[in-house]
């Protein structure tokens, strides 16, 4: 494979569900610790890294608003999840000797830092792994939208989504083995064609502030610290493509 540009500094979102392992619910710890060496391998060869982390896995917004729950109230208890899914995270890096910082976009004095954006730049120029919780702080939001504007904040270079398959494939490769994985795409295919990358709003936000979205597995050992270098297997989307 041809080298691709190298990163510096990056976004990771993590959904809750990639948190699961191969349960149906909540936090496997393996699993998080599984993730949590993947990003020690990178912040260990160099690059800086912050992470935005989903709350699936324990609770969605919109899911418990179809059940009758008021969209807003469900909406904060989806961000709440983030925030478990946040300190499993921190907990999970912390012992293996990495230091994290969780910032909230909804303050939490007791449990965290809040969301300060100079201060976590900071964090992450002596670093420090800072997992950003509660996503946007705002209901309505998902934690996609949050990943692509916490990454436009922190200058980040590409917003990295960890997923199940190893990129943008052209049909389900668990389904169709004619499926081909797109290497780039365009922000605007991903947005007409309407591909299940991220959030069309997150897909919007990092196209107007030229940010790449890299797809690549979280689950395949090493291949953050080399997607990061520029060589392991994954999707670019990006204006250029
Ligand atoms: N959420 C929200 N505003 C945000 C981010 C998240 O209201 O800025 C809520 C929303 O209810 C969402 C839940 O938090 O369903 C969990 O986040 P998300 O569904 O994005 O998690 P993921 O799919 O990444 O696990």
């Amino acid at each position: 494979m041809t080298a691709r540009r190298r990163f510096n500094r990056v976004l990771l979102k993590l959904s809750g569900e990639s948190l699961m392992g191969t349960g149906q619910y909540g936090i496997d710890p393996a699993t998080v610790e599984r993730i949590a060496v993947e990003v020690k391998l990178a912040r260990d060869a160099g690059f800086q890294i912050c992470l935005v982390v989903g709350g699936g896995n324990i609770f969605r917004g919109l899911a418990a608003a179809a059940k009758g729950f008021d969209r807003a109230s469900a909406d904060y208890m989806g961000m709440l999840a983030t925030v478990m899914n946040a300190l499993a995270v921190q907990n999970a890096l912390e012992h293996m000797g990495v230091e994290t910082r969780v910032q909230s976009a909804i303050p939490m004095a007791s449990v965290c830092e809040p969301y300060i954006r100079r201060r976590a730049v900071r964090h992450m120029e002596k670093g420090r792994i800072v997992i950003f919780a509660a996503g946007t702080g705002n209901p309505f939001f998902t934690t996609d939208t949050a990943a692509a504007l916490r990454a436009a904040e922190m200058g980040c270079d590409a917003l990295l989504k960890g997923t199940q398959v190893d990129g943008v494939y052209t049909a389900d490769p668990k389904k169709d083995p004619t499926a081909r994985r797109y290497e780039t795409l365009s922000f605007n295919k991903v947005l007409a064609d309407n591909l299940q990358v991220l959030d069309a709003s997150a897909v919007a936000l990092c196209r107007d502030n030229r940010i790449p979205i890299v797809v690549f597995s979280i689950h395949e050992h090493g291949n953050l610290a080399r997607v990061l270098e520029g060589t392991g297997t994954a999707t670019i989307i990006s204006n250029d493509a």
